[in-house]
C-alpha cells in the first residue's frame, strides 16, 4: 500500500512536470502554425491626453487567433515565443503592421501633433532590433518618421542589456525613436537606467493607478513619478486608468498622459479609425 501511494506520488509529480513541458510544446507548436497561417492581430488602445482628452497615440497588442476564431491574450504565448526565439518573425510582423496602420491614421490629419505608435519589445527583440537597424527600415518603408515610434521595454530588459545592446539602442534613440520604460515601478526598480539610457517615457504600472483615491502611498508614488517625470524631462503615462476618480488624481498630480479602459479599450484597427473620426476626444471631454 505504502508503496503504491509512493508510486502514486512519484507519477503525479512527474505527470505535473509532464505537464508544463508538454504545455510549452503545445504553445510552441501551435505558435509556429500560426505563424505559418498568417493569425496574428493586432490590437490597438489609445494613449491619450488628460488635459485635452486628445488621443496622442496609441499601443499596439498582439493576439492570436485560435482555430476556432478565438483571440488569444499574449500573456498566454509571449514568454514561449521569447524563450524559443519565434518572437523573432512575430515580433517582425507586429513591428511592419503597427507601422503601417500608424501610416494610415497619420494620413487622416486629424489636428495636433503626429499621432505617436507604442510597440513592445522583449528583451531578445530589442538586442536584434537595436543591432539591426531593422526598426529603422520597417519604419521608413512603412513612410512614418523614426520619432513617431516609440518601443516599449521593461526595466528588467534594460538591466539585464548587455553594453553592446545599450549602445544600439543609444543610436536608434539618436535617430528619434522613442524608448518607453513599461511597467514602471514593478519588480527590479532601478533609477540608475534612467541615466544610462535615452529614456522619452515611463508608463506607471496600473498597481499605483488603481490604489489612486484608496491607497496614499499608492498617491505619493505617482506624484513622485510625476515629479521625477518633469525634472528629467520624461513624458509620465500612467497605465489601467479604470474611472473618472482616477483621470482627475492623475490630473491634480501632475500626470497629464494616460491609458486604460475608462479612456478606450484595446480594439480593432477599424474601430479605432472610426473613434478617431467621431467620437473618443468627446467621451473624454465629456466624461470631464
Ligand atoms: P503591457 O505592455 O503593459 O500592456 C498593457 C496591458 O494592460 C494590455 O494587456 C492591455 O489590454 C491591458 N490594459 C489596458 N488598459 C487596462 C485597464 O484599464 N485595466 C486593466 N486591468 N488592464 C488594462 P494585453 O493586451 O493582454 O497584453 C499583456 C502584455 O503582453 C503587455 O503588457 C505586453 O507586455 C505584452 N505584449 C502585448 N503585445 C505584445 C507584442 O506585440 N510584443 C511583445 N513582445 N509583447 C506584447
Ligand atoms: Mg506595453
Ligand atoms: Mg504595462
Amino acid at each position: 500500500e505504502a508503496k503504491r501511494l509512493g508510486r502514486g506520488r512519484y507519477h503525479l509529480f512527474q505527470e505535473n512536470l509532464g505537464h508544463a513541458a508538454e504545455r510549452r510544446m503545445r504553445i510552441e507548436q501551435e505558435l509556429r502554425v500560426a505563424l505559418d497561417e498568417r493569425r496574428w492581430v493586432l490590437h490597438y488602445q489609445p494613449i491619450v491626453d488628460l488635459a485635452s482628452g486628445r488621443v496622442h497615440g496609441f499601443e499596439a497588442l498582439l493576439r492570436m487567433r485560435d482555430p476556432q476564431g478565438g483571440l488569444v491574450l499574449p500573456g498566454e504565448f509571449i514568454d514561449v515565443a521569447e524563450e524559443s526565439a519565434l518572437i523573432h518573425p512575430i515580433g517582425d510582423w507586429v513591428m511592419a503592421e503597427a507601422c503601417r496602420q500608424l501610416a494610415q491614421w497619420q494620413r487622416l490629419d486629424l489636428p495636433g501633433p503626429p499621432l505617436v505608435m507604442a510597440v513592445n519589445v522583449t528583451g531578445r527583440q530589442a538586442a536584434e532590433a537595436a543591432a539591426s537597424g531593422s526598426v529603422l527600415h520597417t519604419a521608413s518603408d512603412a513612410g512614418i518618421l523614426p520619432g513617431t515610434l516609440c518601443l516599449e521595454v521593461t526595466e528588467r530588459t534594460l538591466l539585464d542589456a548587455a553594453d553592446s545592446v545599450v549602445r544600439d539602442l543609444e543610436q536608434l534613440t539618436e535617430a528619434g525613436v522613442q524608448l518607453a520604460i513599461d511597467d514602471f515601478g514593478t519588480g527590479y526598480s532601478s533609477l540608475s537606467y534612467l541615466q544610462q539610457f535615452p529614456v522619452h517615457t515611463v508608463k506607471i504600472d496600473r498597481s499605483f493607478v488603481s490604489g489612486l483615491g484608496v491607497n496614499g502611498r499608492d498617491e505619493a508614488i505617482v506624484a513622485a513619478v510625476a515629479a521625477l517625470g518633469s525634472t528629467l524631462g520624461l513624458q509620465v503615462v500612467a497605465e489601467g486608468v479604470e474611472t473618472q476618480d482616477q483621470v482627475e488624481h492623475l490630473r491634480r498630480l501632475g500626470c497629464s498622459v494616460g491609458q486604460g479602459y475608462h479612456l478606450g479599450r484595446p480594439c480593432p484597427a477599424d474601430e479605432m479609425t472610426a473613434l478617431l473620426l467621431g467620437g473618443l476626444d468627446q467621451k473624454v471631454k465629456t466624461a470631464t
